[in-house]
């Protein structure tokens, strides 16, 4: 089987496993215990993997050190942002004199967000949706012109998990520091395979997953400001006060430390990484365009994620296509919502005909050379034959 789906999620990395052993086996201690060596222990590896987060996306403190204060551990990124986005509309409801209770977001976002933002809509909040280009991108013009006195903030993807597109983070949070909005940005995608820098990019709030950068599944981190500006959030889990108030619940001490091990190795093959991965995605992009007609590059042609290949088909239909390629595993979009068989969002949101089968070919760590060109055969092939059954759904247009 070639695994072709690192954006549903990654095998965890040997190197993460064998840092996480200590801490299921002997070293057992609850972070929280102050009155002995095992609660030490496990305080003391939490406080480190604070700061191999804090490294990697560039969290720092007035000295320039990475800032592990600012980093609060999770359950993964779905409960990131629900913390991010709840937290900071209820700390607004609860301390501002006059709430501002709209928000911006864009047509592409990750399920978790979406439905979050449908959840505040029902409490009362506003919501701007904001279109994308056929490539899938926002216009920080467009942004700009969202923005309202009553707007508290902003929520967006850095990159896709569907189509790999990469949002002009930059820019965008120059605009929010300017206006006073803050800015939250699901990286749950980008952490670990593309440059980020919450201080460079003006980041106040920021989602990862352990699970997307060959970490273990069930833990991830939130980023939150604490300096210029200062971001406040009223906590969405109530207890004995872990992660300074704001998450409580005993720490996932083992996770916590994969998830560190998993940000410091990103951050050591990052640049390699992206150059080798998305040197094999450029080579299956061509197998499969050399040899398929009616086939369709969906997502930015080259601002996107490194492992990202996303493509419309003529002429064959998603599940069957999955289905007959039995030795590849991909998807025909996001997990999250693939099981829903609804169109993607994603790609209506790009203007692209979702009438059309997609395929979405996630390259990672793992992947090789000899497996991308056995892949490329196996599905050229699995086109072909699914055209040629009868009673087919016919190709729509010969290839321009
Ligand atoms: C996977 C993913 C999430 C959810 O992360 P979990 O840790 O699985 O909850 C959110 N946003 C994006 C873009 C993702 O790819």
């Amino acid at each position: 089987m070639i695994y072709l789906d690192h954006h549903a999620t990654t095998p965890l990395d040997p190197a993460v496993l064998e840092a996480m052993m200590p801490f299921l086996t002997d070293r057992f201690g609850n972070a929280s215990s102050r009155q002995h060596a095992y609660g030490w222990a496990a305080e003391e590896a939490v406080e480190a993997a604070r700061e191999q987060v804090a490294r990697l996306i560039g969290a720092r403190d007035r000295l320039g050190a990475p800032c592990g204060k600012e980093i609060v551990f999770t359950s993964g990124a779905t409960e990131s942002i629900n913390l991010a986005l709840k937290g900071l509309v209820e700390t607004e409801r609860l301390h501002a004199p006059i709430p501002r209770l709209h928000l911006v977001s864009t047509r592409v976002e990750h399920a978790a967000t979406r439905d979050v933002l449908d959840a505040l809509m029902r409490q009362g909040c506003d919501v701007t949706w904001l279109e994308v280009d056929a490539f899938g991108r926002i216009s920080p013009s467009d942004l700009e012109a969202a923005l309202r006195p009553e707007t508290l903030a902003v929520s967006i993807l850095h990159a896709s998990n569907e189509i790999g597109t990469i949002q002009p983070i930059a820019e965008i949070g120059a605009i929010c520091r300017a206006r006073g909005v803050v800015l939250h940005v699901d990286a749950a995608q980008s952490a670990g395979k593309i440059p980020l820098d919450v201080e460079a990019m003006h980041v106040d709030l920021l989602s990862l997953s352990a699970h997307k950068l060959y970490g273990p599944k069930g833990v991830g981190a939130l980023y939150v400001r604490r300096r210029a500006p200062r971001v406040r959030l009223e906590p969405q889990l109530h207890g004995g006060g872990h992660e300074r108030g704001v998450r409580s619940g005993t720490l996932n001490v083992p996770g916590i430390v994969g998830l560190g091990k998993a940000c410091e190795l990103a951050e050591s093959l990052r640049a390699a990484e992206a150059e080798r991965v998305s040197g094999l995605r450029d080579r299956l992009q061509e197998r499969l365009f050399a040899a398929i007609e009616g086939i369709h590059l969906n997502g930015h042609p080259t601002d996107r994620l490194p492992g990202n290949l996303h493509v419309s088909l003529e002429g064959v239909e998603s599940q069957a296509l999955l289905m007959g390629l039995k030795e590849v595993a991909a998807s025909s979009g996001s997990a999250c919502a693939s099981d829903r068989l609804e169109p993607s969002h994603v790609l209506a949101a790009t203007g692209r005909d979702t009438a059309l089968a997609s395929l979405r070919l996630g390259l990672g760590r793992g992947t090789t050379e000899a497996e991308v060109d056995r892949a490329a055969q196996i599905i050229i092939q699995e086109v072909e034959r699914q055209r040629s059954t009868p009673c087919r759904i016919p190709l729509a247009s010969p290839r321009a």
